[in-house]
């Protein structure tokens, strides 16, 4: 069969009443460096979900507000089936981009607009979601993979109010968070389209991304302790200078990650000195180590090595250290189903596509607990994200939904 043939079978999406949605929902909590600010709770972030509820409603879908805050709009199946599951979320980080999350969300609505105008029921029901605060730790999507524990509820997100005022301010019901919760089994499949923030598609010379999972990441606060003394009067020979071991600290960790081949990254991304005087020595640095790669294990050598590092580091500049864990998200490998879907449905429409590790975390991760979860990426024009600068081309964007669309069709037939 030509390509033209097909294209001309497969089933599109409007793309113009797509690009038209992301511009639309762009508008609210849109900066004036041209990119959007919508951390979860505020008042955009409340706008842009009301705005999708609306969109939903147009669409005739069943619009609800589950107790984790995450809204739901769901369409009915020829059968009463586990439901076929597509979205993202729509908060942002501050300062954020057009894409990051809303793309997914977006194109949902439109696969489920695209079917309704087809007058077509698919055999299981189809949902649509929109995940409240993947940006502060994916707390919609670990709400509902019941991965969220209670006591995170008076975490204060970047909006300055809690998780639980937030939820309460969404619609939700934090003191119920069991009902959001999903068995697992309780969904046919989860199917997230997302802008890739990195350049590997585009390096591939691909157009679409097949995510063969999410990695692993972990954090540490590493503390380095001295001794707070006097600049001028403290010998260079006495000093026990805590930011000195810190930054030989940074740079070792660089050193480490670099020097071992694979695919892993490591940062120190935040540093706070103590007591932070111009003419007091350094007697404190806390600082945080950041290490992902698609295995546990990687991380675990890597984390091995940077700290004898940080042993030699203290030696040597008469500091003591100590790395306490913070943070675990465990590596999440998409369904090979989700997997095979997004590849042929890309084939289908003459896409080159591109199998991939997501360097990023994202809520499919979390739906993966219950039940095949996979992800669709599409290139970000110079792997800029979370920034106005955030970009993605309306044909990249198209293929995307159209993507999703062949995906939903092809694991509803097969599920
Ligand atoms: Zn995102």
């Amino acid at each position: 069969m030509s390509s033209e043939t097909q294209t001309s079978h497969s089933p599109a999406i409007d793309s113009r009443r797509l690009l038209a949605d992301l511009k639309a929902l762009a508008r609210i909590g849109a900066t004036a460096a041209g990119g959007v600010s919508r951390p979860a709770y505020s008042d955009a972030d409340i706008a842009a979900r009301e705005a999708v509820r609306d969109l939903m409603r147009d669409a005739g879908l069943e619009v609800r507000v589950d107790a984790g805050g995450n809204t739901f709009g769901s369409m009915r199946g020829r059968m009463d089936a586990p439901p076929i599951v597509i979205g993202s979320h729509t908060d942002t980080v501050p300062d954020g981009g057009r894409f990051d999350g809303a793309l997914g969300v977006l194109a949902a609505m439109e696969v489920a607009r695209t079917l309704r105008d087809r007058g077509e029921t698919i055999t299981h029901p189809l949902e649509v979601v929109d995940f409240q605060n993947e940006e502060g730790g994916l707390i919609g999507s670990k709400i509902v993979s019941g991965r969220f524990t209670a006591d995170a509820l008076s975490l204060v997100a970047t909006s300055g109010r809690t998780i639980g005022d937030g939820i309460r301010r969404l619609g939700g019901d934090p003191e119920h968070l069991e009902r959001a919760v999903r068995r697992p089994g309780s969904i046919a499949a989860y199917v997230e389209l997302h802008i890739e923030q990195g350049m590997i598609i585009e390096r591939a010379g691909a157009q679409i991304g097949v995510v063969e999972g999410l990695v692993a990441i972990r954090y540490w606060d590493v503390t380095f302790e001295g001794v707070a003394s006097h600049a001028g009067t403290t010998a260079m020979t006495d000093r026990r200078d805590a930011l000195l071991a810190a930054a030989r600290f940074v740079d070792a960790v660089n050193t480490v990650v670099t020097s071992t081949p694979g695919r892993h990254v490591g940062t120190v991304g935040k540093l706070a000195v103590f007591p932070g005087g111009a003419n007091v020595i350094p007697g404190k640095v806390v600082l945080t180590l950041e290490l992902r790669d698609q295995f546990d294990d990687v991380i675990e050598t890597l984390f091995e090595r940077i700290e004898r590092e940080a042993k030699r580091v203290a030696n040597g500049t008469g500091t003591r250290v100590t790395m306490i864990p913070t943070l675990r998200n465990a590596p999440s490998p998409t369904d090979p189903r989700v997997r095979e879907a997004v590849a042929r449905a890309a084939e289908d429409l003459g896409l080159k596509t591109h199998a991939m590790v997501s360097g990023a975390g994202h809520d499919a991760q979390n739906m993966a607990a219950i039940g095949p979860a996979g992800m669709v990426f599409v290139p970000s024009v110079n792997g800029i994200s979370h920034s106005p600068a955030e970009q993605t081309e309306d044909q990249d964007v198209i293929n995307g939904a159209n993507v999703l669309l062949g995906a939903v069709l092809r694991l509803d037939a097969t599920l």
